[in-house]
This record gives C-alpha cells, structure tokens and sequence, in this order.
C-alpha cells in the first residue's frame, strides 16, 4: 500500500518539524479509538496495550463519560473557583468518600497533584512537626516518576528526564526503592514526609518487597512522618485494587490519583488527605484557573461510576491472575522478569535481545500496540474493560512474536 503508507509518513513528518521532540512514539497515527481498539490513518486496527499510561482504565469513548462530557459542556464548563458551581461540591463528597479520606482537592494534571502533595506536607511539616523554617526533607526512591514540573524532576534519578535543567528544588532525600531499613536511616527530625509509589509504573512496573509498605507504615508511625503513595497510575483499578497500596493492608496519610480520573476525556488530578494535613491550605496558598471546573468534575464523576458499576476494579484482579498464568508459560530464555499486578505486566528482557523497542515495533506489526519502558521492559496495560477473550487474542499475539525472536 504505498500510497496510503505515504499518508501516514506525514503526519508523522508534520509532528516532526512542527513540534518539539520530547517524544519517541512508535510510528502509527491515530484516528479513531473505541474501547479497547484504535484505528490509524490507513484504517488498519490494532489492540491498544497501553491505554495512555493508565488513563485509558475505562477504554477509549465510553459513551457513559462522552455523554457526561458532552452535556456538561453545554451547560457549564468553567467558572474558576472564583465563583462556586454546583458540581464540585458533591463530586468531591463523592470522591473522598469512594478513596476513604477527609477532602480532596482537584487539579488538572499527574504532576500538579504532587505538586500539592509537596506543599502540603511541607506546610504540615512547619505548622504540626514544628520543622525549622525552610528545611523540610521529603524522602523518595531510585527510580520513582512523579512528574515532569522542575520541582518533581529535581528528585529523579533518570538523567534523562533530570539533566541540565538545574538548578534543582532542594529539600529531597532518595532512598533505594524496597528497603525499609536504608529508608530509616534517612529519616531525620526534619523529614515530614515519604512520598512513593506502591508500584513504580514507569520504573516498569516493579513491585516492592512485601514488607516494604507496612515498613514505610510503622517508620511514618514512629517519626511523625507522612506517608503519600502517588497512586496516578497504580490507582483506580490497574493493580487490581481502588488504591494499590490498600493490597498491603495499609493506609496512606495522603494519596495522589490522576490518569484514569479522567476516564481518558480530559485532564483530571486530585490530592486527598484527611484534615489534619488538608487544612494547611487556607484563601491564597493554592489553587489552578482550571482545577475543580464543572467539566472535569462531571466527567471524573461518570469515570468512576463506570469504574465501580462496571466492576473494572475486581475485573482487573480477576483477569490479572490469568494475564500472569499465560505469560509465565512462555517459554523463551530471553525474559529475565516478569512482574504483574492486576491487569498491569512489565517484562523484562536480557541486554541480548538488544532492548524492547524492537518487541513494541514487532507487535505493532501485529496488530497490538504498547510500548517499551527504559530501555529493556515492556509495560502491557490494556483498558480494564478488556474481555477475557479479547486478552487471549493478545496474549497469542505477545507469545507468537516472543516465540519467533
Ligand atoms: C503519569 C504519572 C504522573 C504525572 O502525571 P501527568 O498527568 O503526566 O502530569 C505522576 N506520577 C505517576 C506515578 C505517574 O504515573
């Protein structure tokens, strides 16, 4: 098809002159999507394995959260916080009560959530711990993603997405992700917080140790520390659990949710957190033109009932079981890991394969389009309204080509 093949190459050359090169997508452009499937620009179906970083949870176009969408955008779509409107009020009722916690508090995007996140534990740092003034420590891990704002970036490890953009925020400790006792040995009278993730996603999806959370848990407990999971792409269902970190049977003092808030329609953050911590912010020490608008609270309001009514939730845990099952069976000695939570995988390969880029372009061949995380762990994540039929299909595809490497 070399005509329409041409099609398709410029788009991508568009793109290529016109925008910014912080990206490297796999060539395939994207028209249409519909649950689980998208459509590009030659008409050619694929599976969709990624689900925008988890954004997706609830697949592409639900018609309950497009109607939702589309009727609030004729009503009301944004007041600032200026004024009220009257769908922030019982959607943020709604939401602390669904996740358990006292208040919620809205913005836009992932990375502005922990933003909020950072400045509430240090205000409860100075005002509840009594922390000299400016010197807050925030303890995270190696390998952590939180964000790409210059505060969050100052805190990565990945020189890639830290280096030469100093000069960095200060105020931050890393310690190695899973080790509870390294982690201890941090923790001063100034730290006011440990912020982590329950399950790092673009780390690759790596699961702690078992003892790692309830660790963090009692360490928080016996220093006056807060703990905060950063749950944006671990939450709302993709690890098999409303929250990830509850699979350990503990409870965070604050959590960060974003992605699937959004049901995949429009740029939906929140951080929650019990009084305590939530009323550090008074008139003037926070906010976002955007956060809380009654667009965004009509369309997370329809998301999440999409994901309890469906049963996304259990479905993930459930299909989970069987997503790992068929892919231990494969059996090629290239893998080195596989890691799985939900409807979540990272596999990891040995260096000899000569990295994942090389399996994502080979399945997108195929019909299934996902993507490799760092350079040798491919990340599946379909949409969780994904049938169990229609995962088998993919997992013939992901064996078939791991097969013919
Ligand atoms: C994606 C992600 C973020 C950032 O979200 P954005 O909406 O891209 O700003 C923060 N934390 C985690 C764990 C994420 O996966």
């Amino acid at each position: 098809m070399p005509e329409t093949r041409a099609d398709a190459s410029q788009w991508i050359a568009l793109e290529d002159h016109w925008s910014a090169h912080n990206y490297h997508p796999l060539d395939v452009v994207i028209a249409r999507g519909e649950g689980i499937w998208v459509w590009d620009v030659e008409g050619k179906k694929y599976l969709d394995f990624l689900a925008a970083y988890s954004a997706l949870n609830q697949g592409y176009g639900h018609p309950r959260i497009v109607e939702a969408l589309t009727r609030q955008a004729k009503e009301l779509a944004l007041t600032s916080r200026a004024f009220r409107n009257d769908r922030f009020g019982p959607f943020c009722r709604k939401l602390s009560q669904l996740l358990g916690y006292d208040k919620t508090l809205m913005m836009n995007t992932g990375a502005e959530a922990v933003e909020t996140a950072v400045k509430a534990c240090r205000r409860w740092g100075y005002r509840s711990k009594g922390v000299p003034a400016g010197e807050a420590e925030i303890i995270v891990f190696d390998g952590n993603f939180h964000g790409r704002t210059t505060t969050i970036i100052s805190f990565s490890t990945d020189e890639g997405a830290r280096g030469d953009f100093g000069p960095y925020t200060p105020g931050f400790r890393v310690a190695p992700y899973g080790d509870v006792e390294a982690t201890r040995a941090m923790v001063n009278d100034r730290t006011v917080a440990i912020l982590v993730e329950p399950i790092q996603g673009e780390g690759g999806v790596v699961i702690p140790p078992a003892d790692f959370l309830p660790g963090l848990r009692a360490l928080c407990d016996e220093r006056k520390v807060l703990l905060i999971c950063d749950e944006i792409q671990s939450g709302l269902g993709r690890a098999g659990s409303l929250l990830a970190h509850t699979l350990s049977g503990i409870r965070a003092d604050g959590v960060t949710i974003g992605k699937a808030l959004s049901g995949g329609l429009y740029p939906v953050s929140a951080f929650l957190a019990d009084d305590a911590v939530m009323d550090v912010f008074d008139p003037g020490s926070h906010g976002s033109t955007y956060g809380g608008n009654p667009l965004a609270c009509a369309v997370a309001e329809a998301a999440m009932d999409v994901l309890v009514e469906e049963g996304l939730v259990e479905h993930s845990a459930r299909l989970g079981v069987h997503l790992e099952e068929r892919l231990r069976a494969i059996e090629v000695d290239f893998i080195e890991e596989i890691r799985v939570a939900g409807l979540w995988a990272g596999i990891q390969f040995s260096p000899s394969v000569g990295g994942a880029r090389k399996i994502s372009e080979a399945l997108q061949a195929k019909g299934l389009l996902c993507k490799e995380t760092h350079v040798h762990t491919l990340r599946l994540a379909p949409p969780l309204v994904i049938k169990q039929e229609e995962l088998d299909m993919a997992l013939d595809i992901i064996e078939g080509v791991l097969l013919s490497l």
